[in-house]
Order: structure tokens, then sequence, then C-alpha cells
């Protein structure tokens, strides 16, 4: 194992060993190969650098209890990346090959894999982004896959500590665009919401439905899920990022806390009904949220800035459980490196 002060990495990139690349050109995917060389070389005219033709994935490799090296549900990001090419007219990298280049590229850098306990993680980066020179808008031709991995700290140092959210005035998906597909064109958008969101002292921006403003949707890179007694209710909508871990967190609701879940729109209006809130993706698992300021109106849940309420607590820990290997998973969800 690498001499790296695990606790104390933060969410920042650092190069490992080994990347996985695979190029497309003239119509087909080459055989992909491990390299060295974490540098990028392609045309100032790159399709990816004049019309933003990239999409991306993230999720992380980590350590169990019993020390098997495991990945979560990968293939759900397989068919997610599939999805967010389809939808930006770029080449599909084969799920098998997605899994087994997930695989090669935690093998390589096996030494960057933080031990059990150290709450830190392996996140792995696979993306794919137009190559060739372009200058009328159109598809590229040619594409490179790409996966690199980068040792990540624990999400909460000293303590989970529940968040502040304002509902954002800017947009960040369209009805009808993009907001479903995992791609950097979404987040280059939501770079202004978020920088001046944090300049107002949140932590995150809530946006709401560009439509009509007035249903929730997600976060910039987490979608939201709402509580009341032992009901889960998140929401249900065109534009919104399918998220690996609230569709995870929706199975631990119903099938291990016997709760209720509804995936229907979600109005503004009726979030101060709610007694707790949290945010879901892969970094944090799961967000405690504090408040949501909307215009001035704070709806402050159960829980308060310095708590964590009981329900999301039980679904982090259960899920967490079951990623670490300590509650028994769902067929199919621990996919161990071997
Ligand atoms: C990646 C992402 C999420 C979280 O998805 P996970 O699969 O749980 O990591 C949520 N919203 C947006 C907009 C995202 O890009």
């Amino acid at each position: 194992m690498k001499n790296i002060d695990w606790a104390s990495l933060g969410f920042a990139y650092i190069a490992t060993d080994k990347r996985y690349v695979s190029n497309y050109k003239d119509g087909a995917w080459d055989d992909g190969a491990l390299i060295d060389d974490p540098n990028v070389t392609i045309s100032e005219s790159a399709g990816v650098l004049q019309y933003a033709q990239t999409i991306f994935e993230g999720l992380k490799a980590y350590t169990t209890k019993d020390g098997r090296i495991v990945t979560f549900r990968p293939d759900l990001n397989a068919d997610r990346i599939v999805a967010s090419a389809k939808q930006i007219e770029m080449p599909v990298f084969p799920k098998e090959r997605f899994i087994d280049a997930v695989e090669q590229v935690v093998k390589a850098n096996i030494e960057y894999v933080p031990p059990f306990g150290s709450g830190a993680t392996l996140y792995l980066r696979p993306y794919e982004f137009g190559t060739n020179a372009v200058i009328g808008v159109k598809p590229c031709l040619e594409y490179q896959f790409r996966i690199f991995c980068t040792p990540v700290g624990p999400y909460y140092k000293g303590g989970i500590r529940p968040i502040k959210l304002r509902i954002s005035d800017f947009d960040r998906a369209a009805p009808h665009g993009t907001g479903h597909i995992k791609a950097g064109l979404n987040y280059a958008m939501s770079l202004h919401a978020s920088v001046t969101a944090h300049a107002e002292g949140f932590d995150e921006n809530l946006f709401p439905d560009s439509a009509t403003r007035t249903l929730v949707e997600e976060a910039g890179g987490a979608n939201i899920i709402f509580i009341k007694g032992n009901k889960l209710v998140t929401p249900k909508s065109n534009s919104i990022l399918p998220s690996v871990t609230r569709r995870s967190i929706v199975y631990v609701a119903k099938e291990y806390l016997g709760m209720e879940v509804e995936e229907r729109p979600v109005a503004l209006a009726e979030i101060g009904d709610f007694e707790e809130a949290g945010l879901c993706g892969t970094a944090a698992v799961i967000s405690p949220i504090g408040l949501i300021n909307d215009h001035g109106k704070e709806i402050v849940f159960s829980n308060g800035l310095e708590t964590v309420g009981p329900k999301v607590r039980e679904l982090y820990e259960t899920l967490t459980g079951i990623q670490m290997g300590t509650v028994e998973a769902p067929e199919g969800w621990i996919h161990e490196i071997k």
C-alpha cells in the first residue's frame, strides 16, 4: 500500500500510476490499454474543447470489513454512460468493456485503495470525449474513453454536519434538455450558481424545475430525498439525473427499513411539511440537510443545523453498511475486484 495519510486526503485530484484509455476511430473502439501518461494530447479544435462533447461517471473502489476490494453497482454506471452517450451523439462504450476497464484500473492501482475503516476511498472517473478537430457544429468522428482514479479522503472530517441549501434563481436543466444525463455541460452552467451560493453562505443550490419553478428537482450534483414519519418522498422528473445512490436508498428504505416510498413531483410549497431531508450522491452517500432558504423564507428541518435526524441516519448507516460489508447486500450490488 502507498504511504499516504488517508485521513487527511481531501476531494482533489492526485495522479496515480495507471489509467485506461481506448480510442474510437473509423467507426470502432480499439482494444484499449493501461497507460502511464496522465496528460491528454488532442487537437486545439477538438470537439470537446469547442462544443463540450463530453460525458462522465463517478464511482468508488474501497476495502470492505473482510478485506475484499470492491466497487458498488458499477453496472449502473455502465448503463448510465451508455444513455449519456446516446443523448449527445457519441459512440457507446460497451457495458462489458466498461466493467472490465474499471477492474483493470483498480487492479493496476491497487496500492492506492485505502484500508477499511480509514473513511477514504479510491474514486474512479470514467469519461468519454470528442477528440477530432471540428469548426462546424456536429458530432465528432473520433473519441477517447478513459478511466483514471484518485484517492479521496473521508467526506465528513470531524463528523457529519447538516448542510444549508438555497433555492436557486438559476436553472440547471431545461425540461427537454440534458438534465438526465451526466454531461460536463450541465456542470459548467451550474458553476455561477454554485459560486454565488457559497458567497451567500450556502453549501449547495436546490434547483426548482425550470418550466414552472414550483417543483423541487435536485442539487447541482446530488438528488434529494425527504422524510415524513415512515415515508420517504423523492422528486420524479425527466430532468433529474438518475443517481445510483438515490435509487439504492429507495430500495433500502422499502426492503430493509420497511418505509413507504413515493417517487412523484414534489412542490416547493410542501417542503416545509417534511421532517428530514438529505442529498444523495456517490461522494457523501447522504448529506443531511439542516435548512433550505427559499428567497428569505427559511425551512428548518427537525434535526436542525447540528444533528442528523433518525431516519436519515438509519438510511445512511444501512447503505454504508451494505457497501462496507457489515450488512448483507442485495444480489449483485457489490462487485468484487479479483
Ligand atoms: C452524479 C450526479 C448525481 C449523483 O449520482 P450518483 O450516481 O449517486 O453518484 C446527482 N445529480 C447529478 C446532477 C449528478 O451529476
